[in-house]
């Protein structure tokens, strides 16, 4: 097992386990009450609603998430590669609402005003907060590929964030013809899931191989190296020989230009690219609140102390998940999940007054290749001189000489992960 010590991963999750998540001790203390407002229901804000409630039953969580349900990014791959619905990455809010006491609100929050502790929504609800949790995700830089803005979106989807952008490029999938070439552009780092494109170029390959086996897909990528690279060029060369070609940055993969309307992308340096089916992942920032709010760099990304998740910009503000700066993790899912834990905990002692533990923090990330070929990298972190670090010798990735079965079993994996995901934040 190469540099993959899976029994020092799972003593290591085992400690993360203890310390961000259901072992945390019970924090007793005279003090009661308070109000904590949360911005997004997604991976981080969902589970840090549902961890305050865990950890201390008399805060008023309110949760504001401008869709009705959540539609995750994770699996949304599988889905355009036609392994599963949208229904199986849908999930609800009921039992946030109904079981953990969450109030949950159908609506988007427009303005934060950090002197008055309030967050205005767009319905025209103003709610009061004595700790506010900012959580939004990633929005598109629209323009920064000339051409490519929200318009331009529904010709030509990112499908970066899940839900009706999913839909649209499954459809132009399904609808282009054998013979066909998809183009996926990759932006340069940071963005959200570092593997996700190139995972989305294996379940694109695998439908193509069964109903349109003549297809090939091209990614131009801004990038000279990806997340898991070795592992994927290796599952390209055996499950998908030929289909899939990656241009790097520095060889013509970089991009200026896009015309929706003709599918053409425009390299910085190379001849004009058309393809029949075009999905651009553009450059990204924080989700807009958190701009708005003005919680984020000059870079558009929120600096926070890594301790906490409390932004360094305005007080009594925490930023988490794929809007926050919080040192070597990535942007992804588990990530901002394992983070929430933390910074409920940190809410929890602070407004009872209470030192916190030290935290640790834990990340892994599956991509499947095919239904049956899945690979994964895994990480725990330590905060380092107030720098989430990752700790030496624990993690890695799958290891490169893997036989079939190990394969199958990882693929296995990546669905268990996903469902126990799900149940731990929507269940
Ligand atoms: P989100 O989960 O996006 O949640 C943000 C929520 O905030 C959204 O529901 C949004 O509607 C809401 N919102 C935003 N602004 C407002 C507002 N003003 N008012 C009200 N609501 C608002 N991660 C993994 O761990 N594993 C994977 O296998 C994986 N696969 C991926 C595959 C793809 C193709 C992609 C694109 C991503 C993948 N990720 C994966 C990454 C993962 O989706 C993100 O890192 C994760 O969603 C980040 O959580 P978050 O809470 O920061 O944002």
């Amino acid at each position: 097992m190469s540099n993959y010590s899976r029994r020092d991963f799972i003593k290591l999750v085992g400690v993360a386990g203890a310390t961000s998540t259901v072992g945390w001790p019970l924090i007793a203390s005279g003090k009661k009450g308070g109000r904590v407002v949360i911005i997004g229901g997604g991976f981080g804000g969902a589970s840090c609603a549902k961890y305050l409630r865990k950890l201390d039953g008399s805060l008023k969580v309110t949760l504001v998430e401008r869709e009705a349900k959540f539609v995750t990014c994770p699996f949304s791959n599988a889905v355009l590669g036609g392994l599963y619905k949208m229904d199986f990455i849908s999930h609800s809010y009921d039992a946030l609402r109904s079981k953990w006491g969450v109030k949950v609100i159908k609506d988007s929050a427009v303005s934060v005003d950090a002197a008055a502790h309030k967050v205005k929504l767009a319905g025209g609800k103003t709610l009061k907060y004595d700790r506010l949790v900012v959580s939004p995700g990633v929005d598109m830089r629209w323009n920064a590929i000339q051409g490519y803005d929200e318009a331009a979106s529904q010709l030509v989807p990112h499908a970066w964030q899940a839900g009706p952008q999913t839909a649209l490029l499954r459809k132009q999938l399904e609808a282009m013809k054998d013979g066909g070439v998809a183009v996926i552009t990759s932006p340069a780092n940071p963005y959200r899931c570092p593997p996700g494109p190139y995972e989305r170029a294996c379940m694109m390959a695998h439908y193509f191989k069964q109903s349109k086996p003549r297809s090939k897909i091209l990614i131009l990528d801004a990038k000279d190296k990806f997340a898991k690279q070795g592992l994927f060029v290796d599952g390209w060369n055996k499950l998908y020989p030929g289909m899939i070609e990656w241009v790097k940055g520095s060889e013509g993969g970089m991009i200026d230009r896009v015309d929706a309307k003709t599918r053409t992308v425009y390299p910085t340096f190379g001849d004009p690219i058309k393809a029949d089916v075009l999905n651009v992942v553009p450059p990204q920032s924080a989700g807009a609140i958190a701009l708005k709010a003005g919680l984020a760099n000059k870079d558009g990304w929120c600096p926070i102390d890594q301790r906490s998740f409390e932004s360094k910009m305005q007080k009594d503000i925490h930023v988490l998940g794929d809007a926050s700066l919080a040192g070597k993790m990535p942007k992804s899912g588990y990530a901002a999940s394992s983070q929430a834990k933390v910074c409920a905990a940190a809410i929890v002692s602070s407004l009872r007054g209470m030192e916190m533990p030290d935290p640790s923090y834990v990340n892994t990330c599956y991509s499947l290749v095919s239904p049956d070929y899945g690979i994964s990298v895994a990480a725990v972190y330590r905060l380092e001189n107030g720098v989430i670090t990752g700790v030496k010798g624990a993690g890695g990735v799958s290891p490169k000489d893997a036989d079939a079965d190990f394969r199958r079993k990882e693929a296995r994996y990546a669905e268990g992960w996903y469902l126990s995901i799900a149940a731990d934040i929507f269940g």
